[in-house]
């Protein structure tokens, strides 16, 4: 009775870890939200936004304080103002503005380009737009990619490529040398480029987001997609965005009408006032993330892991080989089990799965105390196993 699309692809392996935490009182570093408040400005806004009753739909797609707010900010960090009224679409997070934008543009058998390893919500995203995604691997150790290897995965077919800057899970940042060879063959094969943005003010170690949509001839073929889940730690609310050429963005706006209408009005409100926050609330981002990437890579490497140091994000991608575990997700399963602490198995974010079973990942988007008690928890992997 059920659908083949609804085959192709498993519950998420992010959430149900997180499902097993609770189940065995681990700590929960598998799925990336914070265990930390949001700032008390965003919810107070939230509060008084519903006391002035902005409590029925707002514009489907986006409260005009929001898109004018959306516009600002791309202004204020990547240097262009995008149309509020012709090129911004609000979107239930990040996720729903994917899902609306592969299936805008995607027919069934267009080839998607997604480097690997991925965020594991791509794959759903074309399984149920109907497009075949090809792979291309991101290289250990400094996940860089092949520049003939992508080229080769373009083909006639060829409808979009996906970029995560900065990454999830890698924690790679593209640099603006990589985002302009991955532009020119995008031209070059007259494709779209889905760029997912959403830990754009996460980095670290010098590290600057280049939004791909900012380099030359590039603006008419991106999609742009961001959300205040990560920046204001907020990822309950659900508020996401699209930023796309007009064309494009008539598309997507139909799509998501008819996906969810819209975006939870009250919070659209206090959405436009968080992302007026000045620079130096973005700037302590990055710090605050630097203080807990440092606690988290301390203890991993004390344990006995092998890690990748992100350059951005939340995650870190850990080796498990030391501790002699054939498959990461028994490995999961048993650190979430009897160490106490929970990670997501490497394998979820690959599509040729060995490549992940070596690894873990963990995130390091929680209080200073949790990141310090899973420490002392997985210096029990050392002694004990
Ligand atoms: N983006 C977060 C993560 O990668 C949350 C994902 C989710 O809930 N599926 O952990």
């Amino acid at each position: 009775m059920l659908a083949d699309r609804t085959q192709i692809f498993t519950e998420s392996v992010i959430r149900e870890m997180t499902r097993l935490a609770m189940q065995h009182g681990a700590i929960n570093l598998a799925q990336g939200f914070p265990d930390f408040p949001a700032p008390d400005e965003i919810k107070e806004a939230a509060v008084a936004a519903i006391r002035a009753d902005h409590n029925q739909y707002a514009i489907t797609w986006g409260a005009k304080s929001l898109r004018d707010a959306i516009s600002a900010k791309t202004l204020r960090f990547s240097g262009y103002a995008p149309d509020p009224e012709r090129e911004i679409t609000v979107a239930c997070g990040a996720t729903e503005a994917m899902m609306a934008a592969m299936l805008a543009v995607v027919n069934p058998g267009d080839e998607v380009i997604v480097f690997e390893p991925f965020y594991e919500n791509y794959v759903p995203d074309a399984a149920i737009s109907g497009a075949k995604l090809v792979f291309v691997p991101l290289l250990e150790p400094d996940f860089h990619f092949d520049r003939e290897q992508l080229r080769a995965a373009f083909t006639t077919k060829t409808k979009a490529i996906v970029i995560n800057t900065p990454n999830n899970p890698s924690g790679k940042v593209f640099s603006r040398e990589e985002l302009a060879y991955i532009g020119a063959l995008a031209q070059e094969f007259d494709t779209l480029v889905i760029t997912d943005e959403i830990y754009e003010h996460i980095l670290y170690d010098g590290n600057t987001h280049i939004s791909p949509a900012t380099l030359p001839g590039m603006r008419d073929r991106t999609i742009t997609i961001s959300g205040l889940s990560k920046t204001f730690s907020v990822t309950g609310w659900r508020i996401g965005y699209l930023i796309a050429p007009s064309h494009l963005t008539n598309a997507i706006r139909k799509v998501h009408d008819f996906l969810t209408v819209g975006a939870p009005a009250p919070l659209q409100e206090a959405a436009a006032i968080a992302l007026g926050f000045p620079d130096s609330f973005y700037n302590s981002l990055g710090e605050m993330y630097r203080g807990k990437r440092e606690v988290l890579l301390s203890a991993l490497t004390e344990a006995g892991f092998p890690v990748f140091r992100p350059q951005g994000a939340y995650y870190i991608m850990a080796d498990i080989r030391p501790f002699g575990w054939g498959d990461d997700t028994d490995f999961a399963r048993h650190l979430t089990a009897e160490i106490g602490v929970a990670p997501v198995p490497g394998s979820s974010f690959y599509s040729h799965q060995e490549l992940g079973r070596t690894k873990v990942r963990f995130t390091f988007s929680k209080k200073e105390e949790t990141l310090r008690a899973a420490a002392e928890r997985l210096l029990k992997l050392r002694v004990g196993v």
